[in-house]
């Protein structure tokens, strides 16, 4: 697989703390990749730097291996869709399609049935057919969204950055348009880089999942892998599915606030100041239940339950004040009914745990 994209430490600050602290990594060509992060973690700087709306203090971006140094962002063959759509409110579907053609830089096309025809492709690609003369004020915001789309790629960009497409729609139209995205980049065959601040979309439709954690690359792999092994606690933080516990290694256990938690010999290393047992890990047992010698146990007292379709999640206040997750998937058999403010232990494999340094 080739490199279309290579982010050498690249560092952007605004004020006193970075936006972006010395990010590195590249990305693979015709690849879906996911760029997660928390609010506030540099995602948008990250795209506006790689579309060149602004100029890294330090580092260097690299496209099709060229050094992306003072050139245009309407040079740079990167297409961007914004946030908020930014579509032409006084233009029909078409027109705003139409607009990135008629004034692209390189080999603009303004012969009007070229122009058409082009726009007609665009508008099938994105699910938009016989959309043509609406106004943009009155369509949904999945066609908007849509539209959004169709306007960069019949520019025919070489990578499309994308921040928080699916964002302004509803959770219905969020599920269908990760689908569809995914189908869209794989007709275009060019890398798209999707920012978005939910756990479930950067996993659902990432190739690659790229974590940013403060202005840094927290971690870059494959969705199963971020998942089943998050790089570290904030990572694990991020991924909505980890009870995290603060404490320490102390010899063969983990101990801290919320109780002393046995470790496998493996994970016996000091200093490692986080613990993570994924939601899904747990099991709910009656308080007397037998402990075999390879599981962990916590009490905590139930507080309530949500079905969420396939899987269910419980949650239980520890000693302490801390909320523990439990989510059970509905598969096999529904779990009974817990009882409010009743004790039950939490139970999961030791080696089912995380700890890290
Ligand atoms: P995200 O998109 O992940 O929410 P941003 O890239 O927008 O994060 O912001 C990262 C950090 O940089 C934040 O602390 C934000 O306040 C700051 N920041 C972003 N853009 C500007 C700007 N134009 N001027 C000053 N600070 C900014
Ligand atoms: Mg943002």
């Amino acid at each position: 697989m080739s490199t279309v994209l290579q982010i050498k430490q690249v560092t952007k600050s605004y004020g006193a703390a970075p936006a972006l602290d010395a990010v590195d990594f590249s990305l693979p060509d015709d690849a879906y990749i996911s760029l997660l992060g928390p609010s506030g973690s540099g995602k948008t700087t990250l795209l506006r730097v790689i579309a060149g709306f602004e100029e890294p203090d330090s580092g260097s971006i690299l496209f099709h291996g060229k050094r992306l140094d003072g050139v245009q962002p309407r040079d740079r063959g990167i297409g961007f869709v914004f946030q908020n759509f930014a579509l032409f409110p006084h233009l029909s579907v078409a027109e705003n399609v139409a607009f990135g053609l008629r004034n692209r830089k390189v080999d603009p096309v303004t012969d009007p049935r070229a122009l058409a025809s082009r726009v007609q492709d665009m508008l099938a690609l994105v699910g938009l057919k016989g959309f043509d003369d609406r106004a943009v004020t009155q369509i949904s915001g999945g066609q908007r969204q849509r539209v959004a789309l169709a306007r960069t790629l019949v520019t025919e960009p070489k990578m499309v950055l994308l921040d928080e497409p699916l964002g302004a729609l509803d959770a219905n139209l969020r599920g269908r348009m990760r689908s569809e995205l995914k189908i869209i980049r794989e007709r275009c065959g060019v890398t798209f880089l999707h920012v978005t601040g939910s756990e479930s979309e950067a996993l659902a439709m990432g190739d690659l999942v790229l974590v940013l954690d403060r202005g840094r690359i927290a971690q870059a792999a494959a969705s199963d892998v971020v998942y089943n092994s998050p790089a570290s606690a904030a990572v694990a933080r991020y991924l909505n599915c980890y009870n995290l516990f603060a404490g320490a290694v102390v010899e063969d256990a983990f101990v801290g606030p919320a109780g002393r938690f046995p470790l496998n010999a493996s994970r016996r290393k000091a200093p490692q100041p986080a613990y993570a047992i994924r939601y899904d890990r747990v099991a709910i047992r009656p308080r007397d239940a037998r402990l075999s010698d390879d599981e962990v146990r916590i009490e905590g007292d139930f507080i309530a339950s949500e079905y969420s379709g396939a899987a269910v999640n419980s949650f239980f206040s520890l000693d302490g004040g801390h909320v523990f997750e439990v989510e059970s998937h509905l598969s096999h058999a529904r779990p009974p009914a817990f009882v409010e403010k009743d004790r039950y232990a939490l139970v999961w494999k030791k080696e089912d745990a995380l700890v890290f340094g």
